[in-house]
């Protein structure tokens, strides 16, 4: 009792607390970013303690795809939480997870035909990656388990996740050999609308032909590579990729949980290449930003071999697999989505972003910027003062948060013409007040 009591300092304020207490993603615990208390949270509004409201230009990292506090995704849950909130989905199933089995199954590439639902998208990744070595164990290739993969690639913050994000722009090098050592190509450089050129291929290619013995599958992030940079390359890696990947005999995997759900301008990424992966995990977007929910989807074939091998099953089964509430919520996120007019929208907003965005392109510390359907991206020459800038967008009513030399927005969807034009002069002004530090 005296032990807990010590703990709770009654002396410090909530934010105090939070911050001798309390980890935030990638922060210190001795020198910790500043962190804004919400209250609440509607469309495309964030309501802090204070009562200050921020137009939203994240979408909780690409989440809240129909914004917050949605009544029918309310709704959803409210009413599943008057069967269950949960279910062990050992020996159980249950409507939400056929229903929303039926829609992904809709929307995803036709060759994938089964599911698993999993917690976050990290395990979805973990999940992927363990499918690809059993499928070859199965086979009887049991030298096929390494990944292949670009630099410049986000795949989460798991152990293997982490092994195949880029070493250097993934912030896990701090990890160095205690990490599997994966193989990496270089970036994709060809830009999403520029010319193909072949030589983009090439060193994929030369791993492929000389190390496809040890490789179980090639792990990507199609057409954006999201927290390794913010990068959109050319369709046309992903075709000449999923080629070499069927001659050299390895799994093809896409991460479309940061893609996903209309992000691009597309339903999926896949469908700017129109090339269908052997396995593909999506989440965040998927729960429409609800809760945590992610799924892994694979072929009939690679299922089939999996539950052939020796072990008889895949060897994967988390505690909330498949949890009814977010089953529930991701059910009606997505038919909310697949129903209503979201091309429409990510064009409004692709197209208010161009224009206010691309006028920053002259400024001397700008090296780029790119816009693809509903995501904006400033790319600087310089590391920006986080700190500072945050508190700067805060003070001018917007949420944008920025990490490395990028400064970016991805709206929800309904976000209004008004909002966003509000967001955006904001997030120019900020950018052309800024000053390159000293070097
Ligand atoms: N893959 C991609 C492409 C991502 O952007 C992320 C999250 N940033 C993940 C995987 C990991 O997802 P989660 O944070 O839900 O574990």
């Amino acid at each position: 009792m005296t032990e807990i009591n010590a703990k709770l300092d009654g002396e410090l304020d909530d934010l105090a607390f939070d911050r001798e207490h309390i980890w935030h993603p990638y922060t210190s615990m001795t020198n910790p970013l500043p962190t804004f208390k919400v209250k609440k949270a509607f469309g495309s509004t964030i309501e802090l303690d204070d009562g200050r409201q921020l137009i939203d230009g994240m979408s909780s990292w690409w989440c809240t795809i129909h914004g917050y506090n949605h009544p029918e995704l309310n709704q959803a849950v409210t009413d599943q939480l008057q069967n269950m909130s949960h279910i062990m989905f050992g020996g159980f199933s249950h409507d939400p997870a056929i229903q929303l089995g039926k829609l992904l199954l809709q929307i995803t590439p036709p060759s994938l035909d089964k599911i698993f639902y999993a917690d976050s998208g990290s395990v979805a990744v973990e999940v992927a990656l363990k499918m690809a070595v059993q499928y070859w164990t199965s086979l009887g290739k049991q030298d096929k388990t390494n990944f292949v993969t670009p630099r410049s690639g986000y795949h989460g913050d798991t152990w293997n996740a982490m092994s195949v994000c880029d070493p250097v722009t993934g912030m896990h090098q701090i990890f160095g050999s205690s990490l599997p050592n994966r193989i990496f190509v270089p970036a994709p450089q060809v830009a999403f609308d520029a010319a193909w050129d072949q030589e983009d291929i090439h060193e994929l290619e030369n791993t492929l032909a000389t190390q496809h013995e040890s490789i179980a599958a090639l792990i990507i992030e199609p057409i954006v590579q999201g927290a390794g940079g913010m990068r959109f390359y050319h369709p046309e890696y992903l075709r000449q990729a999923k080629l070499l990947c069927e001659k050299y005999g390895v799994l093809l995997i896409f991460d479309e949980i940061a893609t996903g759900f209309g992000r691009t301008g597309k339903l999926f990424a896949w469908e700017h290449a129109q090339v269908e992966p052997d396995i593909m995990c999506m989440g965040k977007g998927l729960t429409g930003g609800y809760m945590t929910l992610s799924a892994t989807l694979t072929t009939k074939h690679i299922a089939e071999t999996i539950s052939r091998g020796e072990a008889g099953v895949f060897m994967h089964g988390p505690t909330f697999m498949a949890n009814p509430l977010a089953c529930a919520v991701a059910a009606k996120s997505t038919e909310l989505l697949i129903s209503g007019d979201w091309q429409s929208n990510i064009q409004r907003i692709e197209t208010q972003l161009r224009t206010a965005l691309t006028p920053l392109q002259s400024l001397e510390y700008v090296h780029e910027v790119r816009v693809l359907g509903a995501i904006g991206v400033v790319e600087l020459t310089f590391n920006v003062d986080m700190k500072t800038l945050q508190q700067e967008f805060v003070r001018r009513g917007i949420w944008v948060r920025p990490f490395g030399k990028l400064v970016y927005v991805m709206p929800p969807y309904v976000i209004s013409t008004q909002e966003l034009k509000t967001l955006l002069e904001q997030l120019v002004e900020v950018v052309v007040q800024m000053q390159e530090p000293a070097v």
